[in-house]
């Protein structure tokens, strides 16, 4: 057996990216492996990245990160799930919420009890079985595993927070943890000449910075995996052509929502995400469809406080490289691809890059089993996550509007035409491993985006509609009952993780 561990390993960029698997990387393998983090004040990071899905938990064990301490640190609020306000059509909103909705009966899921009740015309949406969604309609949080005295899952939450702060935040772990950061300009990487994979990267001040192993953090720029390996970056804008984003902070307004907004308009959509001292926005648009002026306008116009500063572009191409490993590289964050953040997805990617990093982690020379492995589950992960949020935009009803007629009629990947077709026979959901949207969240969408099911699982009928009515009542009256006792997202975080000035 020939081992060759990694002892040097090379960090290009100190965004979310860089900072998050500094500290992880640092945190499992301790100093067998030495770190060094290179960043540029001038770049500076996107800043933008401020709401997240329940797995960074994970990370956040992972680096044994306080939840109120960091919340404290980072301006943060809880997030229950994803409010789409005129997505599937106008005056129409659904919830993408985290978490199980209801609780499945033996092997059938819960959605098709619901169906069966909504065909004999029940008033009661699927989202009144779910304890998120009760608690998002009163602004109410509270960690809550378990519904007391009963089988039912409680609170399923993600977080909110300052995109800068959190940088700060991983940095002041990465940091005490033993990264070490250089400041400075990368002007490139000189590869060797015998086998292509990274030898050292050049800075602006004449130093080179050799390493066995190299992570480009470098933003949507791609300085290692673009420009020194040349990696083709795959584009998906034939399915998802939003391009752009204007970002703006407002003023924070009550009461304090534990959820992301969504608003879809007639070129793309406006998010707002609550934190604790302000309220983040940001307009997502196709420039085919919506001017930049036209796109600010509609951004401001649509704030709920006033802007605390002027709307901040930026462009970008909806794709992924080809492969994230090359050679003695792996890129991790905005380098390795984009996906627009309707689901929040790209600080999970990069957890994921990591999580896949660690129990692939490379020897010196080629790695060529582990490389497979890795390029195969990231690309097939980055490729569920476009194929949840292509659906948001093929299935909507906004008939007679340019934007939404287009990405109605446009082909979809064959991957997400299986699924609709599935969900719409009789309300089955393929599910994968790969895929980080389960069950609940696919079924919520589907429904919320109008594809009704033609059928519900058979099983369903084999339950007496009387005591199928009495277990619906009782779902719905434990979870308002739990909700009822909830105290409020506000006064939640007042209690215990208020931001504290620096
Ligand atoms: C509009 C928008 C909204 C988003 N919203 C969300 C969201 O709600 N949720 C979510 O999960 N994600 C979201 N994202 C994605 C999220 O912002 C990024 O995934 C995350 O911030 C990671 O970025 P990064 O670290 O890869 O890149 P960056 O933050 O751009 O960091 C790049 C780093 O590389 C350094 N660098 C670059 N070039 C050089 C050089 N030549 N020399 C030295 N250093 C260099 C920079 O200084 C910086 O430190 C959003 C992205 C956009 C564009």
């Amino acid at each position: 057996m020939s081992q060759t561990n990694i002892r040097e390993l090379v960090i290009v960029g100190g965004g979310t990216a860089g900072w998050m698997t500094a500290a992880a990387i640092a945190k499992v393998m301790g100093p067998q492996v030495n770190i060094t983090l290179v960043e540029s004040d001038d770049i500076g990071i996107v800043g933008v990245g401020e709401a997240t899905i329940p797995p960074i938990k994970l990370f956040n064990d992972l680096v044994r990160i306080d939840e109120d301490d960091f919340l404290a640190k980072t301006q943060g609020t809880f997030k229950l799930g994803i409010q789409f306000v005129d997505w599937y059509k106008k005056g129409e909103t659904y919830s993408h919420d985290f978490g199980p909705i209801g609780k499945d009966l033996g092997y059938i899921p819960f959605h098709n009890y619901w169906l069966n009740e909504h065909r004999k015309g029940s008033k009661h949406s699927l989202w009144d079985y779910g304890v998120n969604n009760l608690a998002m309609r009163q602004n109410k949080f509270d960690r809550l595993a378990m519904i007391p005295n009963s089988p039912l899952p409680g609170i399923v939450h993600a977080f909110h927070f300052d995109a800068s702060l959190y940088a700060k935040y991983l940095r002041s772990i990465g940091e005490k943890l033993g990264v070490k950061r250089v400041e400075g300009m990368v002007l490139g990487a000189t590869l060797n000449s015998e086998n292509g994979f990274i030898d050292h990267i050049n800075m602006k001040n004449g130093e080179k910075i050799a390493g066995d192993f190299f992570v480009d953090c470098s933003g949507f720029r791609g300085l290692l995996i673009g420009d020194a390996l040349q990696t083709k970056f795959e584009d998906f804008s034939n399915w998802l052509p939003v391009n752009r984003a204007l970002a703006v902070p407002c003023e924070k307004t009550t009461p304090l929502t534990p959820f992301t907004r969504s608003t879809a308009h007639k070129a793309g959509w406006q998010w707002r995400i609550p934190l604790q001292h302000r309220t983040g926005n940001g307009n997502v648009y196709c420039a085919d469809f919506m001017s930049d002026d036209e796109a600010h306008d509609h951004l401001l116009q649509n704030l709920d406080g006033k802007p605390l500063a002027d709307p901040r572009l930026i462009k970008f191409t909806t794709g992924r490289r080809a492969d994230f490993w090359v050679k003695n590289c792996i890129s991790i964050g905005l380098s390795g691809g984009f996906l627009e953040p309707l689901e929040s997805t790209a600080i999970h990617l990069i957890q994921s890059s990591i999580n896949q990093l660690i129990s692939f982690f490379p020897q010196k020379g080629e790695n060529h089993a582990a490389k497979a492995e890795y390029n195969h589950l990231l690309k097939s992960e980055f490729d569920y996550i476009r194929d949840f949020i292509v659906l948001h935009y093929h299935a909507n009803e906004r008939h007679g509007e340019k934007f939404w007629d287009e990405m109605r009629a446009k082909p979809i990947p064959d991957t997400l035409a299986h699924k609709i077709e599935l969900f719409r026979e009789a309300g089955a959901i393929s599910t994968n491993h790969e895929d980080i949207f389960k069950l609940s969240s696919w079924v919520q969408v589907m429904l919320g985006q109008g594809i009704m099911p033609a059928a519900n699982h058979p099983f369903v009928n084999t339950i007496a509609p009387k005591d199928l009515e009495n277990y619906m009542n009782d779902l719905r009256t434990i979870m308002g009952a739990a909700v009822e006792n909830m105290p409020s997202h506000e006064a939640f975080i007042a209690r215990l993780c208020r931001a504290r000035p620096e």
